[in-house]
């Protein structure tokens, strides 16, 4: 028995296919500097017995650096994000901090929260009878050393906004 020829309907499948992936590389331009590769590469394959692989590879790192660069050439410009969304809580100083933006973008309500319990912590400055000005934040809730502060709370404070500053840009 014979083999069954393709029907109508399969030659217009593949024919639309081939169509549609020839378009779509037109499209995304990466066709005709492709093609260029290629013929070079058809060229070098077809004249020569004696191409040294160096240069075949050489062509196919160029060929993927191009597509690439046209890849990201033609990428939508709506998907260069501004920036990432604001963050209104991180971790800093082994603390986790929560703040919310005034009007103004300037950063309010900076509380510092226990990280194993969730707690919020109260950091106080201490008197004069602590050694070397150092003290501990500790969770009243769990008992946990958030961390142990060598400087006065607003400069503590101060050095946070600054770590926010860094991370949210
Ligand atoms: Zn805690």
């Amino acid at each position: 028995m014979k083999a069954r020829p393709p029907s109508a309907t399969e030659l217009r499948i593949v024919a639309a296919t081939v169509v549609i992936g020839l378009v779509v590389g037109y499209v995304l331009g990466l066709w005709s500097a492709l093609s260029g590769w290629l013929k070079e590469l058809w060229h070098f394959l077809g004249a020569s017995t004696s191409v040294p692989n160096w240069l075949l590879g050489l062509l196919a790192v160029c060929a993927i650096i191009v597509a690439g660069w046209l890849g990201t050439a033609l990428r939508p410009t709506r998907d260069a994000r501004p920036r990432s969304p604001i963050s209104t809580q991180d971790d800093f100083f082994n603390i986790r901090w929560r703040w919310s933006y005034d009007a103004s973008g300037g950063v309010q309500d900076l509380t510092p929260y226990c990280r194993r319990c969730g707690h919020r912590l109260v950091l106080q400055d201490v008197g004069d009878d602590r050694p070397a000005g150092r003290y501990e934040c500790r969770c009243d809730r769990c008992g946990t050393v958030a961390c142990e502060i060598d400087c006065p709370v607003e400069e503590f404070e101060s050095r946070v906004l600054q770590k926010i500053h860094e991370t949210t840009g």
